[in-house]
């Protein structure tokens, strides 16, 4: 059966598709205008008309009971239940904080979650514990607003994953570019280092991602890292975490792990995303789980004492006992964080026209995402940042899980939108943070794009700064 909205050529109203979102429909509907008391839902049977239902809207002052209003009555069609109900935003815990700025204690936020928003228990418990654990870090934000990130980008990596939608390119294709690219980069991170300066803002946390950083020669490497350090690093004596996405096994090498040593890099990601090398097939990583754990052990031995590592529930062809065994490695393994996605099916990815999208499901990736939970907890992390994103497998979530002193302030703040953040390097985004206004830059996507107009992206740094 599908479903259609409202009247042909009435203008879409965002809360209220946002809502119809969850049902996975977005793409059918045409819009209707809820200021018009009424909406049209149709049922059509695959080609053979339907019936029409007709449903009054309340005029709601609060978008947020519009949402409600239209998940209820979706949910009542359909029979379909969102485990995080009519919230449809991409930072559940963004809305936890406001309850709690509200007045309300865990609990009330907790029932909150699951009354109004018709959250299941297990993903209204695990926003609140996550807004919990990262307190902290934005009580110190709001202290001294004056702390800033910086991000810089590699927009090179080995292969394209069969579901990737970053800015990513084959580094063998772009062999040519890369030098290139990385003496603009370096020109982008002086203007973006004496911006900083000019501004009198302190680097909390300096984030290398892409991308995959480390996918460059370890002669490219090791000039690029210390082009980070000598801009962004040695002079930030505020300076918490210099993080480097390092991502593909197959391209972490004891050079490249003895460069980031040496400049003070105190936490890398090695990502595994699974431990099954039928899956790795599938999705075009072309590595194996042994170089997961030969890029680990290495790292290990180079001295890094903080480690990340990412997984994904929903990987096609992969059924609970699989994901099972990736958990079961990573626990061997012991990092100090793992962060868990559920497979997000964009427009941009190749697996969105693939037939291998035929091998999802959302049951059993509900299954990973639970047991991924209560398994990490059990293991003494605990998640500290979350977000959703759109055409996720089953609706979930991307959650990361630490052990206590291990977070990663950058990735906190990028998700709770409370910081100034500097990007640097293709499809990386600046943001400008100042009370009730985020302000942002853009710059170019293509490498191509980058290197004919590398000097209009520091302008654009510049111009947030220019209060119109
Ligand atoms: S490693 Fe990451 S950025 Fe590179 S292709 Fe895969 S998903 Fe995309």
């Amino acid at each position: 059966m599908k479903l259609f909205f409202g009247h042909p050529g009435d203008q879409p109203d965002y809360h209220a598709y946002e809502a119809l979102q969850i049902f996975g429909l977005g793409g059918n509907m045409p819009a209707f205008v809820p200021g018009e008391q009424s909406m049209w839902l149709r049922a059509v049977d695959d080609g053979c008309g339907g019936d029409i239902v007709t449903i009054d809207i309340p005029d709601f002052d609060d978008s947020k009971e519009l949402e409600r209003f239209i998940y209820l009555k979706m949910s009542g069609l359909t029979g379909y239940s969102s485990p995080w109900g009519c919230l449809t935003g991409v930072r559940p815990t963004k809305i936890v904080n406001q309850l709690f700025a509200a007045g309300m204690d865990p609990g009330e936020a907790r029932n909150e979650l699951t009354a109004f928003y018709c959250a299941a228990e297990e993903k209204a418990s695990l926003a609140v514990d996550t807004a919990i654990n990262q307190r902290p870090f934005l009580d110190e934000q709001r202290a001294d607003p004056s702390r800033i990130g910086i991000y810089v980008g590699i927009p090179f990596c080995p292969t394209r994953c069969l579901y990737c939608s970053f800015t990513s390119n084959s580094i063998e294709k772009y062999k040519k570019s890369v030098d290139p690219y990385l003496e603009l980069l370096k020109a982008e991170m002086e203007d973006t280092a004496a911006l900083v300066r000019k501004q009198g803002l302190k680097i909390e946390s300096v984030y290398i991602g892409g991308g995959t950083p480390t996918s460059l020669s370890e002669e490219q490497f090791a000039r690029f890292i210390s082009d980070v350090v000598n801009n962004f690093v040695a002079p930030s004596p505020y300076l918490c975490e210099f993080s480097v996405e390092a991502g593909r096994p197959d391209s972490i090498t004891a050079g490249k792990l003895a460069s980031m040593r040496s400049a003070g890099v105190n936490r890398i990601s090695v990502n595994p995303q699974t431990m099954n090398d039928e899956t790795l097939r599938l999705i075009g990583r072309r590595h194996t789980a042994e170089d997961t754990l030969r890029a680990y052990g290495l790292a290990r031995s180079s001295g890094f004492d903080n480690i990340n590592m990412d997984i994904i529930c929903g990987l096609p062809g992969e059924d609970e006992e699989a994901f099972s065994h990736t958990l079961d490695e990573i626990e061997r393994l012991g990092p100090e964080s793992v962060t868990v996605h559920t497979l997000s099916v964009k427009r941009a990815a190749d697996l969105k026209r693939d037939e291998k999208r035929s091998m999802l499901s959302s049951a059993v990736t509900g299954a990973m995402v639970s047991m991924a939970a209560s398994r990490l907890q059990a293991i003494g992390l605990r998640p500290y940042y979350m977000y959703r994103q759109k055409n996720m497998v089953g609706n979930h979530e991307n959650v990361a899980y630490c052990r206590s002193g291990f977070e990663s302030p950058y990735n906190i703040h990028i998700m709770e939108e409370d910081q100034t953040i500097l990007a640097c390097g293709a499809g990386s985004v600046s943001k400008r943070v100042t009370p009730g206004v985020i302000r942002r830059a853009f710059n170019v996507k293509s490498v191509e794009e980058y290197l004919a107009r590398s000097g209009e992206m520091a302008e654009r740094k510049r111009e947030l700064f220019i209060l119109k």
